[in-house]
């Protein structure tokens, strides 16, 4: 089945075209500037290779559509004849609040809940709202099925997901833990339940997205029971440029010594804290590591190992404490742009872990770095497997939406 991928942002739509019975990716390409002067399309056709740019007006997503269909069915750039050979579109949706625990068929209730979502991460679902409304208009009677980041982790319970304040802020405003990355963190540790020799039910997995936003998830038999990240995607390890977990005292304490608003130290701890405020010098964990390369002589060099050390330290905690709630651990994955390509990073987090059933294969860790398939980095005998499996949520989009379509 062809599967148009479509992930809207406020001034953004990134689309793949998936056919899910091979897997293979026939397109993809980002409209960037919608809304916006100079708004332009990056198109490539992956089985010939060619790439291509075109600058247009798009005043909105419905536009940015007309462009994707033009490329899509073009007679050089595209890979179909007509719209008739796309069977259904997979939307990307990053918060689907509680009232989604699984991907689900676009109709006008499932909209109207998705308004209500809009409290928890306005600019997203805006942009994702736009985009679902800008392909109703161009292609009205194709299915669209919504794949939410959210939903893999409402599986957790709740004493995982409520919060201790009083309880009264979880009923009114729904205040408590949904966790992100969601469809990440269900593919590669599908991944990694199919490469550990056990059934599925009885498996204990930690899977660390790290990438510009981290999270860290424990899945037990395939379900989510915690997750780092919370009401928001502040919380957990340190990021590119987010704080991560901190004492939550200690917010009033610098809007008071800082006379900082609430917007202004919420700024603080979303856009310039984490690698950026710690170095002082970049959010970018290649930055970072360079100035680490460069040696004690560099200037930034402690700064960014301090930075890199936090991270680290961070994760371990994560994978221990982890462990505990799962009472075992069977493997852990390392996935997204750090944890992907980072090979210091891994290092130190899986160094030091011996007791703990961790012992890492140094060479096999150097050598995955830019891979695209899983790879394993720890050593035959190590009680506890980790691999890096490169993530592919767009993948997941695809075939959920196929088998949602299949079936209608
Ligand atoms: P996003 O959360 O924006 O999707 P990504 O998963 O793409 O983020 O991760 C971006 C991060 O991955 C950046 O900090 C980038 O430096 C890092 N990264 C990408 N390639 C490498 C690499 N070769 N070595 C270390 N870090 C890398």
């Amino acid at each position: 089945m062809n599967i148009l991928v479509v992930n809207a942002g406020s001034s953004s739509l990134k689309y793949q075209l998936i056919d899910t019975t091979t897997d293979v990716v026939s397109a993809k390409g980002i409209c960037e500037r919608i809304g916006m002067d100079g708004s332009l399309i990056e198109h490539k056709q992956i089985a010939k290779g060619l790439k291509t740019k075109e600058l247009s007006p798009m005043k909105d997503h419905a536009d940015a559509m007309k462009m994707v269909v033009k490329y899509l069915t073009d007679a050089e750039y595209g890979c179909i004849k007509d719209m008739n050979e796309i069977q259904a579109i997979g939307h990307r949706v990053v918060h689907g609040g509680a009232f989604f625990s699984g991907s689900i068929l676009m109709t006008e209730d499932v909209l109207e809940k998705l308004e209500l979502c809009r409290e928890f991460a306005p600019l997203h679902t805006v942009a994702h709202l736009m985009g679902i409304r800008g392909c109703l208009e161009i292609m009205p009677e194709k299915p669209q099925v919504l794949v939410f980041d959210t939903a893999f982790h409402q599986t957790m319970a709740p004493e995982a997901y409520i919060y201790a304040l009083p309880y009264e802020y979880y009923e009114k405003y729904g205040i408590r833990r949904y966790g992100m990355h969601g469809t990440s963190h269900r593919y590669v540790s599908g991944e990694m339940a199919k490469l550990l020799d056990k059934p599925v039910e009885d498996t204990k997995i930690v899977t660390c997205h790290i990438g510009n936003g981290s999270s860290i998830t424990a899945v037990k038999g395939g379900k989510v029971v915690d997750t780092s990240m919370g009401f928001t995607p502040l919380a957990g390890v340190e990021m590119g440029t987010r704080c991560g977990d901190i004492d939550p005292a200690i917010v009033p304490y610098i809007m008071d010594k800082e006379n900082l608003s609430g917007a202004q130290i919420n700024d603080i701890m979303n856009k310039k804290s984490g690698f950026l405020g710690i170095t002082g010098v970049s959010s970018d964990s290649r930055d970072v590591e360079d100035a680490i390369a460069a040696g004690p002589e560099n200037p930034n060099y402690e700064k960014a190992l301090l930075a890199v050390n936090i991270l680290k330290h961070q994760i371990k905690k994560y994978i221990g404490s982890y462990a505990a709630v799962m009472n075992g651990l069977d493997a852990v994955v390392f996935t997204a742009g750090i944890g992907e390509n980072s090979i210091m990073l891994r290092e130190m987090v899986c160094e030091d872990l011996e007791f703990f059933g961790i012992e890492l294969d140094k060479d096999a860790n150097k050598l995955a770095f830019r891979r695209s398939e899983a790879t394993k980095i720890s050593k035959d005998g190590s009680r506890v497997s980790v691999y890096v499996i490169p993530t592919n949520e767009e993948l997941v989009i695809a075939r959920d939406t196929a088998a949602i379509v299949s079936a209608l």
